[in-house]
């Protein structure tokens, strides 16, 4: 199964389709810590597609990360702080799921900022209120330096 496919199923049961990189490894421990219980990540190849996504099936969140590479690109930083900021917010309490609310900005810009990826994220963050909201942030950066 092709990850886009695993996508429209929402079916991430099978192995990954590259080992987890290193570096992607080391920025879980250093944005989580020990202390949450660290996710798992999965990482599945596509010729031309990025995406993550954040389960909470289990005790544990684990991670799936579509990518073209396993390089530390920009990209994939993005991508992999963004699931990271669900895995600190944990699964929306409420019956209607809205999982990129202000709150979840909240904690994802800092992570965006902390790794020097505002001006990446105000131009490809998928999501229209991160790409606003990290090109705002950017703004406010700019004017104090
Ligand atoms: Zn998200």
């Amino acid at each position: 199964m092709n990850a886009k496919s695993r996508w429209i199923q929402n079916d991430w049961s099978g192995d990954a389709d590259e080992p987890t990189p290193e570096w992607a490894s080391e920025m879980v421990r250093e944005v989580l810590g020990e202390r949450q219980g660290l996710p798992s990540i999965k990482w599945y190849h596509d010729a031309d597609w990025e995406c993550g996504m954040c389960h909470f099936w289990d005790s544990l969140p684990w991670l799936s990360i579509v990518s073209k590479t396993t390089d530390r690109t920009d990209d994939n930083c993005m991508v992999l702080l963004h699931e990271l900021a669900h895995v600190i917010l944990g699964p929306p309490r409420r019956s209607v799921k809205r999982y990129h609310t202000p709150d979840f900005w909240d904690v994802c810009i800092p992570l965006y900022e902390r790794h020097g990826l505002l001006e990446h994220a105000a131009k490809h963050e998928s999501y229209a209120g991160g790409r606003k909201r990290a090109a705002k942030r950017l703004a406010e950066a700019k004017e104090v330096a």
